[in-house]
């Protein structure tokens, strides 16, 4: 069946800014990110340059020795261009968003493995064949005589098995708690390698003064690297705590395995926190104090109160429908770039699926809300809602879309059903385009599993939707 139970007429929209068309600030974010981490590659390579002396990669051992010196310097770079990406830097994450960001870090792993991997081969290779002994003795040699050797072998080792963790089969087979403890672990091999770059590199011993340049310059990359840590992930998340005094205030069943939680605190406005953004929440309870999960806010954040919706999915978002009232929490956020922001039309579409209804619904709010947002101007709005369910019992928050349809501010629409019962697809081309006819007119805002993100996107596409007016939520970091 599809349920079309409130099609309430919303009141006449205010109109908004036209958005320039073209390229968005986002796009102009991106490519100042890449370029800063480019610009930091090419130095790199510049810095190897000036501190070869001439004449000193003349036979093939010198020559295959200096390939090993700047695949290892450009797959140190790019650890701590990773571990960058990672610091919560509210720059990176204003320019780019945090979802993209642990795709960027992600992305980069496979090729630091074979970098560092290609690093140790071909320095130990052209050892050898300078000094003529067999590959495996000279590595031998390096690896017990070398000053913080056998140090940046452990280094080396646990990075494999990072990057062998993160292969996509096996985060499959592992639990994300065991993942993540052994990610935790790259923090120790940067600093256990960090040494033999140091007192070995031959680009860096001696009192040369390229050589002392290069020292101080990787050792500030370093300390940047690590203070930007230390700041962002450890420091203002402790500062947050004390300030904020987030507590579970109450929790509330909304549908079959989903559950809101109400979390309530001090001065919450200031975390600036917007419709459609997430949080990473820690719940400083046993089983949950050693990991942070995203979920998004599924209310308007008000000073004193913020609310996240959780679906049973496993571990972590089961066991949030356990949490006792007056349980603290650690939140690190708000991130995401999936808000109303990100309109450009004053016509808008909401889909939601699954969990995917948390931002929606708060979308839903803040979109068709009487006054101006802090630093936007798409209140009003004509809010389309079509919340896609296979069971009416998986449908949750349907009461207060329901509210904000009887007050006129949005219009709803349920699509329940199973798709081989329907015999369609509620959300396909014919669907969508009957359901929708001005789709092509709106902005669209899609959250819910990653199939049904990728299928509608799609057909938004076919339907001529402008690719820049589609944004899409994906709940997964990878
Ligand atoms: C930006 C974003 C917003 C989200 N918002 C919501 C929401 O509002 N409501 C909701 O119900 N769900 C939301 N999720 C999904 C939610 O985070 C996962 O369902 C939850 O973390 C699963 O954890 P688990 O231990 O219950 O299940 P598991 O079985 O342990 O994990 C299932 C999958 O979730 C992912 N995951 C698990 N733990 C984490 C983690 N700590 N960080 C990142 N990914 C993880 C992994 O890809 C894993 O394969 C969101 C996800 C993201 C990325």
């Amino acid at each position: 069946m599809v349920a079309d139970v409130a099609t309430t007429r919303p009141r006449r929209a205010r109109l908004a800014a036209p958005a320039a068309h073209g390229r968005s600030p986002k796009d102009a974010g991106h490519l100042a990110v890449r370029a800063a981490l480019l610009a930091g590659g090419v130095a790199v390579a510049a810095l190897w340059w000036l501190g070869t002396i001439p004449g000193s990669v003349s036979d093939l051992g010198d020559q295959v020795t200096a390939v090993g010196r700047i695949t290892g310097l450009l797959g140190a770079y790019l650890v701590l261009v990773q571990v960058l990406l990672m610091a919560r830097l509210p720059w990176f994450e204003a320019a780019v968003g945090l979802d993209r960001l642990a795709a960027w870090h992600r992305g980069l792993g496979t090729n630091v493995v074979i970098l560092l991997s290609a690093h140790v081969l071909l320095t130990v290779e052209g050892y050898s064949l300078t000094g003529h002994h067999a590959t495996l003795s000279e590595g031998w040699t390096v690896l017990t005589t070398y000053p913080d050797m056998l140090k940046a072998t452990v280094g080396l080792a646990l990075f494999l098995l990072v990057g062998f963790t993160s292969a996509t089969w096996a985060r499959r087979r592992l639990r994300y708690e065991a993942w993540y403890l052994v990610h935790l672990g790259s923090y120790l091999a940067i600093a256990l390698a960090f040494f033999h770059q140091t007192s070995t590199g031959a680009d860096f011993v001696g009192g040369d003064p390229r050589h002392v340049a290069a020292r101080g310059l990787w050792t500030g990359m370093y300390l940047v690297v690590a203070v930007a840590v230390f700041c962002w992930r450890i420091v203002l998340p402790a500062r947050g705590w004390l300030r904020h005094a987030m507590l579970v205030d109450q929790v509330v069943p909304e549908a079959d395995g989903v559950v809101s939680v109400w979390v309530r605190g001090r001065r919450l406005d200031e975390l600036g926190g917007r419709a459609g953004q997430f949080l990473l929440w820690r719940f400083i309870t046993p089983g949950h104090v050693w990991t942070a999960h995203p979920y998004s806010l599924s209310a308007v954040p008000t000073p004193h109160r913020l609310r996240l919706t959780v679906k049973n999915a496993g571990d972590h978002s089961g066991a949030v429908a356990h949490l006792r009232t007056g349980v603290p929490i650690l939140a690190e956020g708000p991130f995401g770039h999936f808000t109303a922001a990100a309109a450009q039309q004053q016509k808008v579409l909401l889909i939601a699926g699954g969990s995917g209804i948390g931002p929606i619904r708060a979308l839903a709010e803040e979109l068709s809300g009487p006054r101006l947002p802090r630093g936007g101007q798409r209140r009003g709005a004509d809010v389309l809602v079509l919340y896609r369910a296979s069971r009416e019992a998986d449908l949750a928050l349907a009461d207060e879309l329901d509210a904000l349809a009887a007050e006129g501010r949005i219009r709803v629409r349920y699509l329940v059903g199973r798709r081989l019962d329907l015999g369609f697809d509620p959300l396909g081309r014919g669907a969508l385009s009957r359901l929708v006819p001005d789709v092509g007119q709106r902005d669209v805002f899609v959250c819910g599993p990653a199939e049904m993100n990728a299928s509608v996107r799609d057909t938004l596409l076919q339907l001529r939707v402008p690719r820049r007016r589609i944004h899409v939520e994906e709940f997964s970091l990878a």
